[in-house]
């Protein structure tokens, strides 16, 4: 069997991955566009707080956090180890303690089909300080110690070269799928026709891109969003946990003296691929409120990516009925880096029609398309 993924982010390269590890010819194609949602997302993996409250999405969200151990092992064994991966756990931010109490107990409720969400424990101002530093005095806190945060760049990188040594081809290039009749049979690139038995979509925000001339509109939008990196010399931020304050805003570290501040999320821009000044008052602004200790910190960079947002809040995934040739997993909107690699593995066994494990009547794609 041979597949062309189109769209190496993390969930084309978890799906590649999977697939050549299933003796499946296999062709990864990427265009590398500014934006790339994997190269900008933040990289929390904590899906048992959340202001989703969707029976759906926790499915697969869940699944997605679940997935991720068992991945980091696998390519461990590919003597891929860099990946950015590591369960720090979460301080969740309440307003006041009766908030705090209600998020400890709907967190609770799910340890018991989720274990791997860890610890609960209820932390005093100063104990979360001790965590994370550069928090602001007087707040009270929960702590999960199962939550964790993943590098999504060097993931994905790990992921395709993981494929590579498995026997995956990977090029670099814009396509356009080759249509005959009601089938894909392969793609375009650079003048080059290459034909497959199925071609999988995973091109993000730039998905409908694919299909539009097809006549096929894909309800994928692009939502923007911009998140700040902040260097702080001489810190070892290395364990640092994962903050969320309540609001679509979070703060997260990695190993080098960096902590991330996200994120905005803009609907309607397009691919506007820019830095404003509004966007970036906006993540520095809701970051000091909660962590004033960060002001003396280096604004190192601002990335920006494109979150491929469908028609609801649950992926996009599986067969169309009008067109044979093609699955679609995108859609993963602001929870991509937390289940794309698990959606990449479902993917997989969705082109081999093996039994996947999972319900997912309701992240058809035939309903996100016109
Ligand atoms: P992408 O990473 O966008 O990859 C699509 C790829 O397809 C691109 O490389 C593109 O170049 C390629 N492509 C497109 N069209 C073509 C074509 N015609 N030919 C060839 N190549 C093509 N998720 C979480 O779980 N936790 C978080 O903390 C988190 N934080 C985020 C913060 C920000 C600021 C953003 C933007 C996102 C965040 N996300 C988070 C969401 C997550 O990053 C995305 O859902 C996920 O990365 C989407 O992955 P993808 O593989 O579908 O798309």
């Amino acid at each position: 069997m041979k597949i062309i993924v189109i769209g190496s982010g993390i969930v084309g390269a978890s799906a590649a991955y999977h697939l050549v590890k299933n003796n499946t010819e296999v062709i990864m194609i990427d265009k590398d566009h500014h934006g790339a949602a994997t190269s900008a997302g933040a990289g929390i993996v904590c899906p048992w707080i959340s202001s989703v409250d969707d029976d759906d999405w926790y499915r697969i969200a869940k699944g997605g956090a679940q997935y991720y151990p068992e991945l980091i092992s696998q390519l461990k064994n590919d003597n891929e180890e860099n990946v950015g991966y590591k369960k720090v756990g979460a301080i969740c931010l309440g307003a006041n303690s009766e908030e705090l109490e209600r998020i400890e107990k709907e967190v609770g409720t799910k340890q018991i089909d989720a274990p791997e969400l860890g610890d609960i424990e209820r932390l005093s101002t100063e104990k979360a300080r001790q965590l994370f530093p550069p928090l602001k005095e007087g707040r009270e806190a929960v702590f999960v110690s199962g939550a964790a945060r993943v590098d999504g760049r060097l993931l994905r990188d790990a992921m395709k070269r993981a494929a590579q040594k498995h026997g995956a081809k990977l090029l670099n290039g814009e396509v356009a799928l080759i249509h005959e009749g009601d089938k894909i049979t392969g793609v375009k690139i650079n003048d080059e026709k290459i034909y497959a038995d199925t071609v999988l979509i995973t091109a993000g925000a730039w998905s409908p891109e694919l299909l539009a001339p097809i006549g096929i509109e894909l309800k994928v939008e692009p939502q923007r969003g911009q998140i700040a990196h902040i260097n702080l010399p001489n810190t070892d931020t290395s364990n640092w946990p994962v903050v969320l304050p309540g609001s679509s805003h979070y703060m997260l570290a990695f190993d080098d003296s960096r902590v991330v501040a996200g994120a905005t999320r803009e609907t309607g821009t397009g691919f506007n691929y820019r830095t404003t000044v509004g966007g970036v008052n906006e993540v520095i602004t809701e970051a000091l409120n909660v962590a004033p200790g960060l002001a003396e910190g280096t604004i190192q960079e601002v990335r920006i990516g494109f979150r491929p947002m469908g028609p609801d809040i649950l992926p996009i995934l599986g067969r169309l009925d009008c067109l044979k040739g093609i699955v679609l997993a995108t859609g993963l909107g602001a929870s991509g880096l937390t289940m794309g690699p698990y959606v990449g593995k479902l993917a997989a066994s969705i082109l081999k029609d093996e039994e996947v494990g999972l319900d997912l009547v309701a992240y058809n794609p035939n309903r996100a398309i016109k």
